[in-house]
């Protein structure tokens, strides 16, 4: 089969469309001929070898994927050849204490699809039946493969450790991003009133018919927490979702109201930040730190992807053999959404 490597650490010319053996589906496992691949910011980390964790190049990168079941192994019931499926990139074990527990993203042995081991760049790749999650008919393989994974973040930052309630405030700061438009979209479907902070006329729009309420330009007004206290009757918001890092957590912070929620999680700004701590204790702020939903928050959102609730924003569609150019994509100015890799 054809998969598209890194062929060692470096920007994305390392990306190749190889010949690679394809794999077959082990007991318990799901042979799956991948239609589509999301990229993700951690493609970046791993490629430009900042993630120790990862097998050495070459190397399958691709955390989010769609297809078909192609063949089943052993003992495998919940599908069928031909089924329609989207991946759940966190491989827990299912044995250890938190999976059995029904928290599974907390599995003490977890390894990810694309991170630590071949990823969804190929033709095909084989997991366990417990990673596949059925498609909603409404979303073509495009939509499918860069639909769960942004969820996975927005759905378990603000409905699970935020607690958002109908009628609250949320900041989504850099909202123009894969788990930003998701984050807008599930705020909205949770009741919250909106605020966004994007750059540039176009993205602006682009996020106020996701259905944010407010947009604060971040070029125009660099301290936007000063753009979200007006915004708020000078109190600031109920929750902030943050995921850009060290460039906004401070201001992410100060544009929490007193007693306010900041929900974080993502770093491509710098993982080590300056923070006052004067701004967290005297204002009584509740910092939740976040990573990604289990298997029972996926069932949580799902029905609002069947719906038409949430609906995956893509910003650009590349052949497989563009990889390159796809990549390059991921850190463009004026990307709006997930780039998807189509695979054939
Ligand atoms: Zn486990």
């Amino acid at each position: 089969m054809k998969a598209a490597q890194i062929s060692g650490f470096g920007g994305p010319e390392m990306f190749r469309l190889t010949e690679v053996p394809t794999p077959s589906a082990g007991p318990g496992e799901v042979l799956i001929r991948l239609r589509a691949a999301g990229l993700n910011r951690a493609d970046i980390n791993i490629r430009e070898g900042r993630f120790a964790e990862s097998p050495p190049p070459p190397m399958t990168l691709g955390v989010e994927g769609a297809g078909e079941v192609a063949a089943l192994g052993e003992g495998v019931t919940a599908f069928t050849v031909g089924d329609r499926v989207a991946i759940n990139p966190m491989k827990f074990c299912a044995q250890c204490p938190p999976c059995l527990d029904g928290r599974d993203s907390e599995c003490l042995h977890m390894r990810v699809v694309g991170e630590h081991f071949d990823g969804t760049y190929a033709q095909y790749i084989a997991l366990p039946e417990r990673l596949l999650i059925p498609a909603p008919e409404r979303l073509g393989y495009h939509e499918l493969a860069v639909g769960i994974v942004p969820y996975m973040t927005a759905w378990h930052m603000l409905k699970t450790r935020g607690q958002v309630r109908a009628g609250e405030t949320v900041l989504v700061v850099g909202a123009g991003s894969g788990v930003g438009t998701a984050a807008v979209q599930v705020a909205k479907a949770l009741g919250a009133k909106v605020i966004a902070t994007t750059s540039s006329d176009r993205k602006q729009e682009q996020v106020r018919a996701l259905g944010a309420d407010e947009v604060v330009d971040y070029r125009a007004e660099p301290d936007f927490h000063e753009a979200v206290r007006k915004l708020t009757g000078g109190a600031g918001a109920d929750v902030v979702h943050e995921t850009v890092g060290a460039a906004t957590v401070q201001k992410s912070i100060l544009a929490a109201r007193h007693g306010g929620r900041v929900l974080g999680m993502g770093s491509h700004t710098g993982r080590t930040a300056e923070i006052d701590l004067w701004s967290l204790y005297r204002r009584e702020i509740t910092f939740l730190g976040c990573h990604l939903s289990n298997r029972a928050e996926i069932a949580e959102f799902l029905p609002l992807l069947a719906d038409g609730s949430l609906t995956p924003v893509i910003d650009s569609v590349y052949p497989f053999d563009a990889a390159v150019e796809a990549q390059a994509r991921l850190d463009a100015p004026d990307r709006f959404g997930k780039v998807v890799l189509s695979i054939d």
